[in-house]
């Protein structure tokens, strides 16, 4: 069986990423979307709101499952039985840390290996910090996020 982690913060959950849970979904028997807990960053969305944004949005997947970790990744992934983590890539700019990152897991847990997805052409400019950014203009967010979290996105960034 193949398990994968897909780990992120996903403040909110965007587009890009759901193309990523979907194509991971396909490539692996389950897949573990894991919102992590991050003490240096400060999300706008609490750990609930996300996990339920992403849970709303991945509902359709039957092999997916939300959870959240405040492990070290490799922890995480080791305690779900994963043998691969899922990055997507946007932009070279992406590269550097992804593979320094790919690099560190390998060695702290050399059965895990990293799996990259180049992100689809339409979303390598989205972010979750662009979508937090035109919410606060009150913007269409249709192109952006999933539809299923919109409005709450909206009423919580937009005021
Ligand atoms: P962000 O960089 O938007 O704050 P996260 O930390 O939540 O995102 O990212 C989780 C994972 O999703 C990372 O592997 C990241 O590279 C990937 N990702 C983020 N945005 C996109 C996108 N638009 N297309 C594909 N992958 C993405």
């Amino acid at each position: 069986m193949k398990i994968a982690v897909y780990p992120g913060s996903f403040d909110p959950i965007t587009l890009g990423h759901l193309n990523i849970v979907k194509r991971a979904s396909r490539l692996f028997d389950k897949v573990y979307v894991c919102v992590m807990v991050n003490s240096a960053k400060h999300p706008i969305f609490s750990l609930q709101e996300r996990m339920e944004f992403i849970k709303r949005c991945t509902g359709k997947y039957g092999n997916v499952e939300v959870e959240y970790s405040n492990k070290l990744l490799v922890e995480y992934a080791k305690s779900r039985g994963a043998t691969f983590i899922v990055k997507g890539l946007r932009a070279l700019s992406d590269f550097d840390m992804e593979f320094q990152m790919a690099l560190m897991n390998k060695k702290m847990e050399s059965s895990i290996d990293t799996v990259f997805l180049t992100a689809d052409e339409k979303y390598t400019y989205l972010s979750s910090t662009i979508v937090r950014e035109m919410a606060r203009y009150h913007a269409d967010l249709s192109r952006f996020v999933p539809r299923e979290i919109i409005d709450d996105v909206l009423a919580k960034v937009g005021g």
